[in-house]
């Protein structure tokens, strides 16, 4: 079976009416909009009723003028370059999607840190609501960022 990418490239390949990348890129804006539109009516958002195409035939559109725009603008390219570009970004995206949240309480005061070894002594900290851990926020901002996808820091 043919892939999408490849019928898409085909299409691309035939169409010749000298469009650059940005001009692919400006068509998709407008795609782009009928998709959210067509979004919008399928949770209710809107008096209008769904066009023939619906939320798919939208996204197929908005998806066409992405491989169109991947074709024009590095012509030559194949379906099995593209997939050595998109695997480490889709590995990216799975992994921080399901890199868990840190919901921490903000405490003032002397807190003893076992990792560490030390003692905050009368200095913000935050508690991992999860295990307690005491987790210097100032100085741990940096590494807790790259760590978790999102940082709730509850104030006592
Ligand atoms: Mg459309």
């Amino acid at each position: 079976m043919k892939t999408l990418v490849t019928e898409i490239f085909e299409y691309s390949a035939r169409i010749n009416n000298a469009r650059t990348p940005s001009d692919i890129a400006k068509y998709s804006v407008t795609e782009l909009g009928e998709l959210m539109e067509e979004i919008i009516i399928s949770e209710g958002q809107s008096y209008k009723e769904p066009g023939k195409d619906g939320v798919v035939g939208e996204a197929i559109d908005v998806i066409a003028c992405m491989v169109d725009l991947i074709r024009v603008a590095r012509p030559g390219i194949t379906e099995e370059e593209i997939l050595k570009v998109a695997r480490p970004k889709l590995e990216k995206w799975a992994e921080k999607a399901f890199r868990p949240k840190l919901v921490a309480r903000r405490e003032h005061g002397p807190h003893h840190d076992p990792d560490v070894g030390g003692t905050y002594g009368g200095r913000w900290v935050v508690r991992d609501t999860r295990n307690g851990a005491v987790i210097d926020i100032v100085q741990y901002r940096n590494d807790l960022m790259d760590r978790y996808e999102g940082l709730i820091v509850i104030d006592e």
